[in-house]
């Protein structure tokens, strides 16, 4: 039996309301307590990598110039003065280093022990702590999106990007796993983007609302499903965001599950999920037979040295 944490990136507790999104109100929803740090607002790598940790950002270090690593010296250190800077100023920095240099940053990862290191425990990708690599591409795409990438062309990606995301989530539930964790980026890349087009904003909550009832449909019994954001996302429809500058990352983070509670603070996540998944017992695991592979033949094929 699983527990699936599913990373729903800026899904805004006021604007769940707002558009009435029953898909993820699930048994038990509450508003999540969340922080900022080096920023005004609650920032995207350090928030992740406190909910796998249960850490603060100066214990697990993903934070500030530390959230990103280059290969290279020169572009660490410039790294580390663009960490100070926001999303959007850091994503046009790290364009024109990649454009001079071919190098491009990397989300750094924890040292730290996180809830996916766990025994039965599997992650897909998770900014701070596992791939950074779809953030990337997310972040990309919204840099295309500023420089006028069309919105068929702009959904198209994004959903394509959600939609494996959370096909893997699903089929982590035919497997012997105690937790899957996934990142989900599209609620935040199209907040940017809608921020002042309610309609396309609705319609992209809808989406991802019709990808967790799919989810939640496949779950058996014991296993349970909870969904959290590290933030919201100011909007200019959104009356109680006047005087707020759209666009721009709220505290209204969320959390909701199939179990009868949810988590309060980001902090609490991680034992949350450790908890019901101790409680779970992983049918299938132990099966540590190894797989009878073709060697010669993937040889011949060049597959193996
Ligand atoms: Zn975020």
């Amino acid at each position: 039996m699983t527990v699936v944490v599913l990373a729903l990136d800026a899904l805004d507790a006021g604007l769940v309301e707002h558009f009435d999104l029953d898909a993820v109100r699930l048994t038990s929803s509450n508003d999540l307590e969340t922080f900022a740090h080096t920023q005004d607002v609650p920032y995207t790598p350090e928030v992740w990598a406190t909910v796998a940790t249960g850490l603060p950002p100066e214990d697990h270090g993903v934070t500030g110039g530390g959230t990103s690593e280059w290969d290279n010296p020169v572009l660490e250190a410039l790294s580390r003065i663009s960490g100070r800077f926001d999303e959007s100023t850091r994503g046009t920095l790290g364009k024109v280093v990649r454009s001079k240099t071919g190098e491009r940053e990397r989300i750094a990862r924890t040292d730290a022990e996180s809830m996916f290191d766990a025994e039965g425990a599997v992650v897909h990708n998770w900014p701070g702590v596992a791939d950074g690599r779809p953030l990337q591409r997310a972040w990309d795409l919204m840099n295309a999106v500023a420089e006028g990438m069309d919105r068929s062309e702009f959904e198209r990606e994004l959903f394509g990007q959600c939609a494996q995301q959370f096909a893997w989530a699903t089929e982590m539930l035919n497997h012997p796993v105690a937790v899957a964790g996934v990142h989900v980026h599209a609620l935040d890349a199209a907040g940017h983007a809608y921020a002042d087009d309610e309609a396309a904003l609705r319609h992209a909550y809808e989406r991802v609302g019709a990808f967790v009832t799919k989810i939640v449909d496949a779950l058996e019994d014991g296993d349970d499903l909870l969904l959290l954001s590290d933030h919201g996302m100011h909007a200019a429809f959104y009356p109680p965001d006047e005087g707020e500058n759209p666009a721009t990352h709220s505290f209204r983070a969320y959390a909701s599950s199939t179990a009868d509670t949810c988590p309060a603070t980001v902090y609490d996540v991680r034992e949350w999920v450790e908890t019901r998944a101790s409680t779970t017992r992983v049918e299938g695991a132990g099966r540590e037979e190894a797989v009878d592979v073709p060697e010669d033949h993937l040889r011949e094929l060049g597959y193996l040295e």
